[in-house]
């Protein structure tokens, strides 16, 4: 069996799910496991109606206008739609009235997005004649923590899963149909993966189930050399492995939820990234073996910010590192790269998290420099040939008169990173991609 999932763009209108529809039906041999995610940009809109109820307007129109067009264009009516339309009402006038939205009640507020899309998809393909059942991801075992707006699956979810969805699946001609992204925590609270979670819903499914493999279906031939934004040149990857693709997630390359691997991996389980509208096209695969070649790829991460700590005790310090790092944690900002010495240690942060209070914290008992505007340039690359990597990538840097002020090589065997001011990020990254893949 196989998973293919889908995300939002794909089931956005009727014509897009007509055209869905045609994919599974052509991966009927190998008995598909589908995983949605709602329909376009429901998912945002219904954030909005959350907004709108904390000030006292409850309206969910146009979520439900767009999902009654999409089933009207396809003759079809959805399954529980008014149940749950007025469910979803109730759930805003709740909200309008305690003039309240927690992280808890966002994650129940969402998930209407992908029940409702399930449901409209799994009625299309009985339509045409296709044996099909939607499924809420929570009745075939998906258990998460309570961690609202960014949950994590339960190591024993994949039993569960297994369990129900397995048995079924091997017992059954039909084609399950399963929400992605949503799942319940141990006390029966909906939670949600994170945002674009459904890429982690369809890994998790392939792992629990040992399936041949994870298919998700964007609208690009694969994982791309880089940001195509950036260098029209960008071409697709054909072979990654595990690590050089959480890598590229990691690194700012938005091509996969950055944990979705983590479960594919863990059971080796081969994840492809394929385009729906180039069915024939292999896309890029993701699995246990790489490819040969010096580089794979080049991403960029922008809008980093850059601490600079010296211990103020010089030399020999025990414990520095340790008392640095727990100033992050209590801070609950995420470091992404790190460079030591001897006595100061460079880091970097995604900019966005708040660091009120962290230069006070760091200067009890370091001295700090805090720097914005910076980015992380990086090539996914095998270290085993690090010297002629760093090699090429620094007579490039030298080339656009770029001052590399911070690098990062070696910790992670696949990724070589280079901190940079973020204005000159997109031409290292152009300059970079031409050196490695067009020449
Ligand atoms: N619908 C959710 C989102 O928009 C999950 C997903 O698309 O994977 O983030
Ligand atoms: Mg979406």
């Amino acid at each position: 069996m196989i998973v293919m999932k889908f995300g939002g763009s794909s089931v956005a209108d009727a014509s897009r799910v007509r055209h869905v529809e045609g994919i599974v039906r052509q991966h009927l041999e190998q008995k598909p496991v589908v995983v949605l995610s709602a329909t376009g940009d429901t998912t945002d809109h219904l954030l909005e109606c959350g907004s709108l109820a904390l000030k006292g307007k409850v309206d969910c129109d146009r979520v439900i206008s767009n999902h009654q067009k999409i089933a009207q264009d396809l003759g079809i009516v959805i399954p529980d739609f008014d149940t749950l339309a007025t469910e979803l009402r109730d759930l805003l006038r709740g909200i309008s009235l305690l003039k309240e939205l927690s992280p808890r009640t966002k994650d129940y507020l969402v998930s209407f997005g992908e029940r409702i899309s399930v449901r409209l998809f799994a009625a299309y393909l009985k339509k045409q004649d296709l044996a099909a059942q939607a499924f809420d991801a929570w009745d075939v075992g998906f258990l998460s923590d309570s961690r609202f707006g960014n949950g994590e699956i339960l190591p024993e979810a994949f039993a569960a899963i297994e369990g129900r969805l397995g048995t079924l699946r091997n017992n059954y001609s039909f084609t399950p149909v399963v929400t992605g992204f949503i799942a319940k925590d141990r006390s029966g609270n909906i939670t949600t993966l994170g945002r674009g979670g459904s890429d982690l819903t369809a890994c998790a499914l392939g792992a629990a189930l040992q399936a041949k493999e994870v298919q998700v279906w964007k609208d690009v031939d694969g994982i791309l050399t880089t940001n195509p934004n950036y260098v029209p040149a960008a071409r697709p990857v054909p072979v990654l492995s595990f690590e050089e693709a959480s890598e590229l997630a990691y690194f700012g390359a938005n091509v996969l939820h950055p944990r979705a691997l983590i479960p594919a991996m863990q059971r080796g389980v081969p994840v492809r990234v394929k385009n729906s509208y180039n069915v024939p096209h292999p896309g890029t695969v993701i699995s246990n073996q790489g490819a040969e070649g010096l580089a794979k790829a080049i991403t960029c991460k922008r809008n980093l910010t850059l601490v600079d700590v010296v211990s103020l005790r010089m030399l020999g310090q025990p414990g520095f590192l340790s008392k640095l790092f727990a100033v992050f944690e209590k801070h609950e900002l995420s470091v992404d790269m790190v460079a030591t010495s001897e006595v100061s240690v460079s880091l970097t942060l995604d900019e966005g998290g708040a660091l009120d209070g962290l230069r006070e914290s760091l200067e009890e008992f370091s001295r700090v420099s805090i720097s914005s505007g910076k980015a992380s340039v990086n090539i996914i690359a095998d270290v085993r040939q690090a010297t002629e990597v760093l090699e090429s990538a620094l007579d490039v840097f030298r080339a656009e008169k770029v001052n590399v002020q911070m690098l990062s090589h070696g910790a992670s065997k696949v990724q070589f990173g280079f901190i940079v001011n973020d204005s000159e990020a997109q031409k290292c990254v152009a300059a970079l991609h031409a050196r490695f893949f067009e020449s």
